[in-house]
């Protein structure tokens, strides 16, 4: 056989995966469709700043193995996540903290806060939330909902908050202290230099091929391999067998801007729906960047069509009935692993991703051996 494994797609997942398979002396191939490797931590330069082309990237971690992993490959900048909320004219901080509560309803004390968020949630205080408007309302209460979350998640998933499930919502720290990082993880930060630079330190060495869709020689590259790894959408591997799974997909606009600083913060939500993107992204401020021009994202949300990148698994309970359906399918199949965002279907952050990596390799080669 010419090849130990071929990798399907050059995602966290496939690179991290055929880092530790070319370290423990498998031959290793892999295949990307796009022109480049990364995934979607793939960054682009433009104007002398590192674009996050498939939209920001902020990497968190509380898992020091995770942390360590990721340093091999890149030093990162002590970057905190604090984006801002833009809400009927109005600027609020995220997550939701007691800065937060300070400017919806002038309250100074934790105490305060809480007995407003405590009476407006109160019709929920003693059920199981059953989606991600019971869950908002239980954890902060129908103001911030109103304000802060209802039009941003219907625009963003193209849902109602009541058929949305309820751990999407609860991604985001909830606090009574003036705290706005975003995240509660004990590492933050961005690579100095940008992602691409982890993804090349985890693919020296190993034959990468781009512009290669699986899919146009499948039987081929089934061929040359013992076995195969696939990080693409898991209900085309079957051929929508038990139909087609839901997507978001994302639309991006990107300007060079002739001006120092545009918004004064690297991420700016916008949750009005009359705005109908989401977020805008400034660039530079991942990396304290001091250069005279700018760049600027507009993240624009829309359901997947034919041609449009994968972004979102929409793990609602009717994709997710036919998710397990198709995860049947791969269990029965021994000759090609599914792994990664798209092929398990899950709402994975860049530090899970790697986990579950490193966890299928370990099963595949350490402990088989
Ligand atoms: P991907 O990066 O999607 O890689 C899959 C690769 O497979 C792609 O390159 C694709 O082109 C290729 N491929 C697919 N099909 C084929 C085929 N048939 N043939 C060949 N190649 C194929 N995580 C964080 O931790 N922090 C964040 O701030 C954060 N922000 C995010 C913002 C956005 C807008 C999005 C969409 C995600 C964000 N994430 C974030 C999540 C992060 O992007 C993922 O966890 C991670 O990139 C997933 O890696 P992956 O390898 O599973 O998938
Ligand atoms: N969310 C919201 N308002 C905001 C930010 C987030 O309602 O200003 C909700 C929205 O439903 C979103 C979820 O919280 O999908 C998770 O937010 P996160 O920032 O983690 O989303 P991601 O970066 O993965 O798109």
């Amino acid at each position: 056989m010419k090849y130990d494994y071929v990798i399907v797609g050059s995602g966290l997942y496939g690179s991290v995966f055929a880092h530790e398979l070319h370290k423990a002396n498998k031959k290793v191939m892999v295949i990307e469709r796009r022109e480049h490797v990364g995934g979607n931590v793939y960054c682009e330069n433009i104007a002398d700043i590192n674009v996050h082309k498939y939209g920001a990237h902020i990497f968190h971690t509380n898992d020091k193995d995770i942390w360590d992993y990721v340093n091999q490959f890149a030093e990162f900048n002590r970057y905190t996540n604090t984006p801002m909320a833009l809400s009927k004219g109005r600027i609020y901080n995220l997550p939701f903290n007691m800065h937060t509560f300070n400017q919806l309803w002038g309250v100074i004390t934790p105490q305060d806060a809480k007995e407003i968020i405590a009476k407006q949630s109160a019709e929920f205080s003693s059920i199981d939330p059953k989606n991600l408007e019971e869950q908002a309302i239980s954890l902060v209460g129908r103001d911030i909902f109103n304000t802060l979350i209802k039009e941003y998640t219907e625009k963003q998933w193209g849902r109602k908050c009541t058929e949305l499930p309820s751990f999407i919502i609860r991604r985001l720290p909830v606090r009574f202290t003036y705290d706005n990082n975003y995240f509660n993880d004990r590492y933050q930060g961005i690579p100095v230099g940008g992602y691409n630079k982890i993804i090349s330190g985890l693919l020296e060495g190993i034959k990468v091929e781009t512009s290669v869709d699986y899919f146009d020689e499948r039987d081929y590259w089934n061929s040359v391999a013992n076995k195969v790894i696939y990080t693409g959408p898991i209900d085309k591997y079957f051929d929508y067998r038990y139909g087609a799974l839901d997507y978001r997909s994302l639309k991006f606009e990107t300007e060079l801007l002739d001006i120092e600083n545009y918004q004064g913060n690297a991420v700016v939500n916008y949750i009005d729906k009359e705005y109908e993107f989401t977020r805008i992204i400034e660039h530079k401020f991942f990396e304290f960047g001091t250069q005279k021009q700018t760049v600027i994202t507009r993240e624009y949300p829309k359901e997947f069509e034919s041609g449009d990148e994968y972004y979102y698994p929409v793990n609602d309970e009717k994709n997710m009935q036919i998710y397990k359906k198709y995860y049947s399918l791969t269990m029965e199949n021994e000759k090609v692993i599914f792994g990664g965002r798209l092929a398990e279907y899950k709402y994975y952050d860049m530090h899970q991703v790697i986990r579950s990596a490193l966890s299928a390799f370990r099963k595949e080669v350490v402990t088989s051996e």
